[in-house]
């Protein structure tokens, strides 16, 4: 029988309506105390004085790259940057060489995960067969075999009757489809945010329509057949708009932002010299587009937090800007940047943060949320509100380190995460294997 015991943290669970200064004993996989001086002689000491502690944290959106891009990232190796980063879960994109889009390769990441992983994985399926947007996949075989919802994201789906089959289906099964919102006909392959400074640079612009009439038409489908809609990655303001008043309406719609649309514009991208690792999809916004998605955060239009985790060699941004790939890892960084850019600005609360990066991605999948009560599953996530730290390539575990946020300083940090029961990182240490 394995025990730890978490030391004098703030407990802090806002879906539970906990806040309070408490030891939390842990026992195998399951919370089996929580009280104020607790102690019991075989369990291992987690010194959690001056720290807060939380439901675990859970990334719905992160590209693990297995199979067929290893050298970018695995299972194993996004898994411990993701317990590096304070996540408890992540949901694995099925855009992978092949595309997972059948129960036989949704089980594969499931056993790979099983024996490999240092958090929990939950993978996507694709939507449609090889993700070319024609024909749907297997979606009830693939949620038997353990998928948790449905994405062709790296593409979106671009034929409306497509998604309003995959809702009507995915809603049989109770699970979401989630679409990554692109009208590429309006995108062009825009390198960033169209606009002043792309202007400048003279870089194709990203029209933020390419975006919304998308969300538009995706909201419109989940209103007609029932289904729930997940937007992933939003970076717009009409896009947050269009979703609040779709949720007004009663549409099963919900939504996600990245640290790196919350905490960056397109004047950072100018300001980082066309740093190629400031390229994703979609692109940084302007000022007033963060601006919304924060608020859209802050007031729960927008229900999660996800990083999009999105790992590249250096071959791939060792390019100039126009020909590189889209996209930035984000899983070591996503507690700091969120922390730093909002919590200790107080644009955002700690509770919505909480709510935003761990209770709200597990019902949006319809799961149990992680909680701070005992009989629960030990997933765990300490913060450390003061820490002052520097992101360094040579420090992060993943296998890639195309991270905007090189060099930053940032206050604030994950400080402990443990899974189902298991401690796996500790002071930004990985521990336990
Ligand atoms: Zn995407």
């Amino acid at each position: 029988m394995s025990k730890l015991l978490l030391k004098g943290g703030r407990l802090l669970d806002p879906r539970a309506g906990v806040d309070r200064v408490a030891d939390v004993l842990i026992t195998d996989t399951v919370i089996a105390a929580i009280g104020e001086d607790l102690t019991d002689p075989a369990a291992r000491v987690v010194d959690c004085r001056g720290l807060v502690v939380t439901p675990g944290f859970i990334d719905l959106h992160v590209h693990l790259r297995e199979p067929g891009e290893e050298w970018k990232e695995d299972i194993a190796s996004g898994t411990r940057a993701a317990a590096r980063g304070g996540f408890v879960a992540v949901c694995a994109v099925p855009n992978t060489r092949p595309v997972i889009d059948n129960a036989a390769l949704v089980r594969f990441v499931v056993e790979k995960a099983a024996r490999e992983a240092a958090v929990k994985v939950w993978p996507y399926g694709a939507v449609t067969k090889g993700q070319k947007g024609e024909e749907l996949a297997e979606l009830g075989e693939m949620a038997a075999a353990g998928a948790v919802g449905f994405t062709d994201d790296g593409h979106p789906i671009e034929r409306a009757e497509v998604m309003r089959l995959a809702l009507l289906y995915a809603r049989q099964f109770g699970r979401p489809v989630l679409d990554h919102a692109e009208d590429r006909s309006l995108s062009q392959d825009g390198a960033m945010h169209y606009g002043r400074f792309s202007t400048l640079a003279g870089l194709r612009g990203y029209d933020p329509l390419a975006e919304e009439v998308h969300v538009a038409r995706d909201v419109l489908l989940a209103e007609a057949t029932g289904g729930h809609v997940h937007i992933m990655h939003v970076s717009t303001a009409r896009s947050v708009e269009i979703i609040r008043q779709a949720k007004a309406r009663g549409v099963r719609v919900t939504a996600e932002v990245t640290p790196h649309h919350l905490a960056l514009t397109d004047e950072d991208v100018a300001g980082s010299g066309y740093d190629t690792n400031f390229k994703m999809n979609p692109p940084l916004r302007s000022a007033e587009d963060r601006e919304a998605l924060i608020a859209g955060l802050a007031d729960g239009t927008i229900d999660c937090v996800a990083t999009d985790h999105a790992p590249h060699h250096r071959d791939d941004k060792e390019v100039e800007f126009g020909l590189a790939k889209n996209g930035v890892v984000g899983l070591e960084t996503a507690v700091g940047v969120v922390l730093d850019a909002l919590v200790r600005t107080g644009r955002l609360s700690l509770e919505r943060m909480i709510l935003a990066m761990s209770t709200r991605p597990a019902e949006v999948l319809g799961l149990r949320p992680p909680s701070l009560r005992v009989g629960a599953e030990a997933d765990v996530t300490v913060l450390d509100l003061e820490k002052r730290w520097i992101v360094r390539a040579e420090d992060m575990v993943s296998r890639s380190r195309n991270s905007p946020f090189l060099g930053r300083e940032l206050v604030g940090a994950p400080a402990a995460t443990v899974v189902s029961g298991r401690l796996v990182m500790e002071g930004g240490r990985l521990v336990g294997w």
